[in-house]
C-alpha cells in the first residue's frame, strides 16, 4: 500500500513509499482510511516524533478486519480513533486515564505507523463509532476537536459568561473558539495580517468578536482598545512567542493562560509581573484523553460545533506535497488527504 513516511527529523524528510499492509494483533483492529487531516505537527515536527514512521493521526475510516479478541467492533463499522497506540497501563496517569501523560505512551502517526496510508492498525480501546449523520471528512477533525475540549473544558474549566480570548485562528484555534462558545463563554478571536479569511470564518461560526492585531500591539504588548473587556482566559493557539507575551499582558489579574499551540523556542518571562503582581495561572494542555473524546462526541451529536466548514481542501494522498504546501498557507484552513 502507499504510505507517507517521515524518515528523519528534518521538515522535508518525508516521502510516499510502498509498504506492506499492516496486520492487526489479537486486540487491534485494521482500518481502511477514508480521510486524514494534515496537522501542524506533520508540517513542523513535534518532540514525540520517532522516524521512520507513517504520519497521520487525524483520521476516520471503515473497519476491515478485527483481531481475534475483539468482540464489540465489527467489519464495516464507520469509525474514528484516539491517537493512543500504546500505553504502559500501570503508571498513575494510566490509572486515571490521563494517557496523554504516560511516559511510555506511543502515538499513532508519531511513534507508531499512522493514517496517511491506505490502512492502519490500532488498539481496539482507542476506536469510537462515528455519529450516523457525520461524513468521513468532517470526522477526521475529531482528534483536534478533542484537543480543544481538553483545553477548554478540562484544563481551563472555562465557565459560562467568562470572556475568552483565542489567539491564532488556525484549525485548532477555530475549534477552541467553537468549544468555548458551546460552553457559553463570550469569545474573542485575535489574528494577524494574513488571517483575514480565517477571521471571517470565525465570525461566520458565531464568534462574538474578531480583530486583527497590529505588529506594534504584539511587540509592545498593548491591550487592543477594540476589546474593552476584562479577559478571563487566554487560549494561545498560534505558538508564536510574541502572541504568548501579548496574551500574558492582556489577561486580567487572576486570569488563566492556556498554552494550546506548540511553541518552538524557549521564552523568557518576568515572573514578578505575571505571577506576583497579577496572580496569573499558566495552564498546559497536551493533546487529549478518553474523557476529552467523550465531550467532543457529545458536542458533535448536539451539533454545537461545525467541523466541515473548517476543511478548505480535500486532496488525494498522492498529492500530499500540494496538500502540505497548502496547509502552510494562511489561505487554507484544514487540508484533508484521502488515499
Ligand atoms: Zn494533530
Ligand atoms: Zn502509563
Amino acid at each position: 500500500m502507499k504510505a507517507l513516511v517521515k524518515y528523519g527529523k528534518g521538515e522535508n524528510e518525508i516521502e510516499l513509499r510502498d509498504l506492506p499492509e499492516p496486520q492487526p494483533q489479537p486486540k487491534e483492529v485494521k482500518v481502511k482510511v477514508k480521510a486524514t487531516g494534515i496537522c501542524g505537527t506533520d508540517l513542523y515536527g513535534y518532540p514525540a516524533l520517532r522516524p521512520p514512521v507513517v504520519l497521520g493521526h487525524e483520521t476516520a475510516g471503515i473497519i476491515v478486519e478485527v483481531g481475534e479478541e475483539v468482540k464489540d467492533i465489527k467489519v464495516g463499522d464507520r469509525v474514528t480513533t484516539e491517537t493512543t497506540a500504546y500505553i504502559c497501563g500501570k503508571c498513575r496517569y494510566c490509572q486515571s486515564q490521563q494517557y496523554n501523560l504516560c511516559n511510555y505512551r506511543r502515538g499513532l502517526g508519531s511513534a507508531v505507523n499512522g493514517a496517511f496510508a491506505e490502512y492502519f492498525v490500532i488498539r481496539k480501546e482507542s476506536i469510537h463509532p462515528l455519529p450516523a449523520h457525520l461524513d468521513f471528512i468532517s470526522a477526521s477533525l475529531f482528534e483536534p476537536l478533542s484537543c480543544a475540549t481538553h483545553a477548554v473544558m478540562e484544563q481551563a474549566n472555562l465557565l459560562r459568561e467568562e470572556v475568552a480570548l483565542v489567539l491564532g485562528p488556525g484549525p485548532l484555534g477555530l475549534l477552541v473558539a467553537q468549544v468555548a462558545k458551546a460552553v457559553g463563554a463570550r469569545v474573542i478571536m485575535g489574528g494577524i495580517e494574513g488571517d483575514e479569511k480565517r477571521l471571517a470564518l470565525a465570525q461566520k461560526l458565531g464568534i462574538d468578536l474578531v480583530f486583527k492585531l497590529e505588529k506594534k500591539d504584539l511587540e509592545e504588548g498593548l491591550s487592543n482598545t477594540l476589546i474593552g473587556k476584562d479577559i478571563d482566559v487566554v487560549f494561545e493557539c498560534s505558538g508564536s512567542t510574541s502572541a504568548v507575551k501579548y496574551g500574558l499582558k492582556i489577561i486580567r489579574k487572576g486570569g488563566r493562560f492556556l498554552q494550546v499551540g506548540i511553541v518552538h523556542q524557549p521564552i523568557e518571562l518576568d515572573f514578578n509581573e505575571f505571577f506576583f503582581n497579577k496572580e496569573l495561572s499558566i495552564i498546559g494542555s497536551r493533546t487529549q484523553r478518553p474523557s476529552s473524546w467523550e465531550k467532543a462526541i457529545k458536542l458533535v451529536n448536539k451539533e454545537q460545533v461545525n467541523l466541515r466548514e473548517l476543511v478548505s481542501e480535500v486532496l488525494p494522498l498522492s498529492k500530499w506535497e500540494e496538500g502540505f504546501q497548502k496547509a502552510r498557507e494562511k489561505s487554507s484552513i484544514k487540508v484533508v488527504l484521502q488515499p
